[in-house]
């Protein structure tokens, strides 16, 4: 059997998983839009894609406890109805699933929040109240209930969140707990609040339902718990009745990538692995692992019982059942880009996911068999292109995809060859095996010409883009993105114009050394100073960063912060990645010209030549129209998706979204 250890069944006593997978936890927005039918759809389809065990999105267990004004929980009869419905449907579908009970904290975007102490978060612009202990004694009863109306909801069990800096985290550490009451000073105190919770929780619910508490393995905070105290805390949690320990990495405050897409693959887990020795219920790893492959060695090696996985489970519902059919090359893969997913969540817009638009859009966008197939001409193996091949070709239509590269990928192919950008490679091999499957006539290396795009019915222009000209004097002595990408030689001091996405991704290309921290976990720890917890409290270290390979200068017009529009919850993490390697980020700057000895800018008036050896061009796009117009002339209908409609802040999530849109409509 492929994958047998992932696969394989986890007996919990009253209850045995169908697998070792688990969906964790994801905030989508659904359960705010008060559209029911749409959240159980979501969890419906996952269960249908044969995951094991899924956890809910985070339900506040009281107002003050919400991760924002109006998050969901379950605060009176009518949303354990609502709740019902979804796990009927999860039922239904054979699955299983579990509510998280989250209580914020000093992270709930409140001025009512409540905590241990009365410091406030640095992510927060609000401080928290200290609560009292009878205010305590509230919040515990709050999160009881809580577990006992998801028990009235028909849940298999509920996941108590005491993980990532949220409320019961901040009780377990001095970094946020300055008590001298019973519930602070010795880590005995510091520990019970989580412990008396799940004991009370257990005590209230039965032997015969699920209690997962969510553990914080390092916190990467200043005087975060201790490895010692992460073992007390994990064996007294589970005599007070927990069945599962999940975990958790980094609290949200913390200046440590622990999920983008530059962290390496399974990166913490080998904390699960020191853990689960010192306890006897089963433990889930978690973080950065988005393949069946990588979860079915962490279990094959005893790292855990289980494996988590979330993101991976918005960009392929059928992660479980694709991977038991033997074929996971048709697995879409999540590249922990966040673009869809958590920077809508922080944006206050639906989650969805850059690889499937359809997630948490199952009710609204379907690619239903067509009941008249038509012949469909895609120009453009980009993002957009092969979307669009791909949702008309599964529909039934006939489709002939034209590439005049000799590749699929488009753009995808230039962002894979940016360090820590390496998943795009899984991205583009998934679109390769997809495309294959559907029997898409692939026609590469065939620059398609008006006369190629007779006698289809539908016609899709994903010609890209081509690089901005920016009529720059002197600049035939400056290399473009693409070529610095495609391993043009670029001497040791560089001036990089332009400070967008590709600027960013070109200034990282160029500090970088041949070392793909990526696949070093313990050179990328010390890269972003990541210690041991059992050495230093919260694992926090100073950090190591490799020597940049070379000298650069990253520029833009625009007189403000560089990398602002990046991605809202990724964006620190370029400008970290760039500033631990030097660069020297300058907005307000004015082009003059590219001479032998450099680049004559002016900035606040005064004039400079930067001293560099090679300017590189990253100063936007153009939409590539040249057949579009030549098809509006011979009078050829057709549609123009991606760059080539629009290159104005494109990227990968509006062009493959264009794509399956418009292809759901054919
Ligand atoms: P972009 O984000 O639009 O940035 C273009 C840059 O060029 C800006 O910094 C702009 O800054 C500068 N610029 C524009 N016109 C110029 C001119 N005439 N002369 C000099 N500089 C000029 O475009 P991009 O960097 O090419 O990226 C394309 C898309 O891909 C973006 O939407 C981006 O979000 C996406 N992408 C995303 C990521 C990611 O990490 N999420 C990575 C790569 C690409 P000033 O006007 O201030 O000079
Ligand atoms: Fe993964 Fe990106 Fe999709 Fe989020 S948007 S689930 S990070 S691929």
């Amino acid at each position: 059997m492929p994958y047998s250890h992932l696969l394989a069944p986890l007996d919990l006593g009253h209850v045995t998983l169908k697998n070792r997978v688990l969906m964790g936890s994801m905030h989508t927005g659904l359960e705010e839009t008060g559209d029911w039918n749409r959240v159980a759809e979501f969890y419906a389809t996952r269960a249908r894609g044969g995951v094991g065990l899924m956890v809910t999105g985070g339900m506040a267990p009281n107002r003050e406890g919400g991760v924002f004004p109006g998050a969901a929980g379950l605060f009176s009869d009518q949303d354990i109805e609502n709740h019902r419905l979804v796990t009927d449907r999860v039922h239904q579908a054979g699955g299983r699933i579990a509510m998280q009970i989250l209580h914020a904290g000093r992270y709930a975007y409140s001025k009512d929040c409540v905590s241990a102490s009365a410091i406030k978060s640095p992510i927060s612009p609000f401080a928290p109240r200290a609560l009292d202990a009878e205010g305590i004694e509230a919040q515990i009863s709050a999160i009881v209930t809580a577990a006992q109306r998801a028990q009235a909801a028909g849940y298999d069990g509920v996941e108590v969140m005491g993980s990532e800096g949220y409320f019961l985290n901040q009780f377990l550490v001095r970094h946020t707990n300055t008590r001298t009451d019973d519930w602070g000073g010795s880590y005995a105190n510091r520990m019970r609040l989580p412990v008396e919770v799940v004991r009370r929780v257990r005590a209230a619910v039965g032997p015969n339902f699920i209690l997962i508490y969510r553990i914080s393995l390092i916190d990467l905070v200043p005087d975060g718990s201790t490895w010692d105290e992460v073992v007390l805390l994990a064996r007294a949690v589970e005599a007070a009745g927990a069945s599962l320990l999940n975990t958790g990495i980094g609290w949200h405050e913390a200046r440590v990538p622990t999920i983008a897409t530059s962290v390496p693959r399974a990166a913490f887990s080998y904390l699960t692995a020191r853990l689960r020795p010192e306890v006897s219920i089963p433990v889930i790893t978690s973080n950065r692992i988005n393949s069946p492959d990588v979860a079915e060695a962490l279990l094959a090696e005893g790292a855990a019982d289980m494996v988590s996985m979330a993101r991976p489970f918005l960009a392929d519902p059928d992660f479980v059942a694709k991977a038991a059919a033997g074929r996971a090359d048709l697995i879409a893969p999540c590249i922990a880009c966040n673009q869809a997913c958590l920077d809508h969540t922080f944006s206050g817009k639906l989650t969805s996911c850059l690889v499937n638009p359809r997630a948490c859009h199952e009710t609204v966008l379907s690619y239903p068999p067509s009941l008249s197939p038509k012949r469909v001409a895609v120009v453009g193996a980009g993002p957009a292109g092969m979307m669009a091949a791909l949702v008309a070709a599964q529909r039934g239509h006939q489709v002939v995809l034209f590439d005049r590269a000799n590749a699929l990928g488009g753009q995808l192919n230039l962002a894979r060859r940016v360090p820590g950008k390496e998943e795009f490679d899984g991205l583009v091999d998934w679109f390769a095996a997809s495309i294959l499957a559907a029997k898409i006539d692939l026609r590469l290396g065939a620059l398609a010409e008006v006369e190629d795009l007779h006698g289809f019915d539908e016609v899709v222009i994903a010609t890209g883009v081509v690089p901005r000209d920016i009529a720059l004097a002197g600049q035939e002595r400056a290399l473009s993105y693409i070529e610095v990408l495609q391993g043009a030689p670029v001497g040791p001091r560089v001036a990089v114009i332009g400070a967008g996405g590709i600027g960013f991704d070109v200034a990282e290309f160029l500090v970088a050394g041949p070392h793909l921290l990526a696949q070093d976990p313990a050179a990328w720890r010390r890269e972003w100073g990541v210690g041991d917890p059992a050495d230093v409290a919260g694992g926090l270290v100073q950090p190591l960063p490799e020597a940049p390979q070379r000298e650069v200068w990253l520029l833009q017009r625009k007189a403000e912060k560089l990398g602002r529009h990046l991605g809202k919850t990724t964006g620190w993490i370029h400008r970290a990645a760039l500033a631990m390697k030097g660069v020297k980020m300058i907005g307000g700057v004015s082009y003059l010209g590219i001479e032998p000895e450099g680049l004559r800018i002016a900035r606040d008036g005064v004039e400079q030549v930067l001293p560099v050896d090679t300017v590189v061009l990253c100063a936007g796009q153009m939409p590539e129209r040249g057949l579009a117009e030549r098809l509006t002339l011979a009078g050829i209908a057709h549609h123009v998706i991606g760059g080539a409609d629009l290159a104005a802040e494109l990227d990968a999530k509006r062009a493959i979204d264009q794509g399956a849109r418009l292809a759901a409509g054919f």
